[in-house]
């Protein structure tokens, strides 16, 4: 058993580097975070042989929220994982503060729970293995700048990112392709699996933040901000959204008794105010919570711009899900929610596509319609809230309004956190 603030324990691959690259896959998928290892393990129980490529060392943090919604709950547990999530210690938060500067209010919430990404990813990843799946970490997947396909095949080149798998120590300085009739990319915001195709534009909203993420014990709040201490000892089970001009931070309890600091920041903000934990400090003034020195130089953790979206989502036998899709604001649980939503709908094509290589192409049209139609029907409501969360003036008044009308208020966060 880990104790109560330590990571999970730590995860070997299942497959060296050299075999990974000797073997045919029916599917490699790139990053093991919610969407690539959820798509891993779907594809495995259905039979398919795959792997999952991880360019960091399990468990690794991530900047992220960690609020799970009733939707995302659900998926977990038809992906077998809910029994672990209760085992790990996540946190389940029934109430939801939310605070525009001056103005503030608490509200009852469908249950969100609250979980540490490395508990949640390292979760995920050994079911993806009990279910078949082979799991190759610190190896970074790369498309290759010419069209990687052979016959029915699609190359992906592998980095061993350290020597120590490889039996010939400068194999990590020299990419070799291996081969999968499928490659999902499920990389996340970061870009580098696509980075040397230049067909993949992804558009990136002028405005856009930057996410960045701090966990830290409750305890050590109890010096470096006694307010906020007082604040979330005296209700585990509330998730704080203070929000200001440029940018909001949410708090909540997770796994380890851990506080877990997620915001979205306005990343000229970050310059002024001289670094990602002033910044933080300063939204939490405004919202009338006063911070020591001690608490903004608390480790953090930061994205690239985050407000982006690919352009394109699909060739023929490539796949993007999740995060490498685009981005949804705010984190009230859409995100992961999204990427699991996502996995579920593309392993029956992937199946279709490894008995039958010719629905490639209808595989590739299917998911082009999926991906609009939810981007118009199921992220309207987020896309709308994140825009107002960067008016301080109008969130307020939806706030307010939120209060004084209930069927708005429960219309709101039924979209918003279910
Ligand atoms: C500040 C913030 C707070 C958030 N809070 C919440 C929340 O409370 N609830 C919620 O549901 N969502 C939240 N989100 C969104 C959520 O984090 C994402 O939607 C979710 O992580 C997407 O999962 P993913 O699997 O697509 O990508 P990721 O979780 O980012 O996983 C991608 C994985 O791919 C790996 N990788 C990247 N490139 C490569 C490569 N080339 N080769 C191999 N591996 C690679 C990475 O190391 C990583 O492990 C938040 C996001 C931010 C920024």
């Amino acid at each position: 058993m880990s104790s109560p603030s330590a990571p999970p324990d730590s995860l070997s691959s299942t497959i060296g580097y050299e075999s990974a690259i000797e073997c045919t896959w029916d599917v490699i998928i790139v990053g093991a975070g919610v969407a690539g290892c959820a798509t891993a393990i779907l594809a495995a129980k259905s039979g398919l042989k795959v792997l999952l490529v991880e360019s960091k060392s399990f468990p690794r943090e991530k900047v992220c929220g960690g609020c799970l919604n009733v939707r995302a709950q659900d998926a977990l547990r038809r992906l077998g994982v809910d029994h672990e999530l209760q085992a790990a210690g996540s946190v389940r938060l029934s109430e939801l503060h939310v605070q525009v500067q001056g103005v503030g209010r608490i509200w009852p919430i469908p249950s969100l729970l609250s979980v540490r990404r490395s508990t949640l990813d390292t979760i995920l990843v050994r079911r993806a293995i009990e279910c078949g799946a082979d799991f190759l970490q610190n190896t970074t997947a790369v498309l290759p700048a010419e069209n990687g396909q052979v016959h029915d095949l699609m190359e992906v080149e592998l980095r061993c990112c350290e020597g120590l798998q490889s039996s010939d120590p400068l194999s990590q300085f020299k990419p070799k392709a291996a081969q999968a009739r499928c490659l999902v990319i499920a990389a996340g915001l970061n870009r580098s699996a696509l980075r040397l195709q230049r067909d993949w534009p992804s558009d990136i909203a002028p405005d856009s933040r930057i996410g960045v993420q701090s966990l830290v014990s409750l305890e050590s709040l109890s010096e470096s901000a006694p307010e906020l201490h007082g604040m979330l000892d005296s209700n585990r089970g509330r998730l704080h959204m203070l929000s200001s001009h440029h940018g909001y931070v949410g708090i909540c309890l997770t796994d380890g008794d851990l506080i877990d600091f997620a915001a979205a920041l306005d990343p000229k903000r970050v310059s002024s105010a001289g670094g990602i934990g002033p910044a933080v400090c300063e939204i939490l003034e405004e919202c009338g919570i006063k911070t020591h020195r001690a608490f903004a130089d608390c480790h953090w953790m930061a994205t690239s711009l985050l407000t982006r979206t690919s352009k394109i989502v699909a060739k023929p036998g490539v796949f993007l899900v999740g995060d490498a899709l685009g981005y949804i604001e705010p984190f009230t649980g859409e995100g992961m929610s999204w990427a699991l939503d996502n996995a579920e709908m593309l392993a029956p094509n992937l199946v279709r596509i490894v008995q039958d290589p010719r629905t490639k192409d209808q595989a590739v049209r299917d998911w082009e319609v999926y991906v609009q139609k939810q981007r118009r029907f199921r992220h309207r409501i987020c896309r709308w809230v994140a825009k107002q969360a960067r008016h301080p003036t109008r969130s307020q008044w939806v706030v307010q309004a939120c209060h004084w009308i209930p069927g708005f208020r429960t219309r709101i966060l039924k979209k918003a956190v279910q």
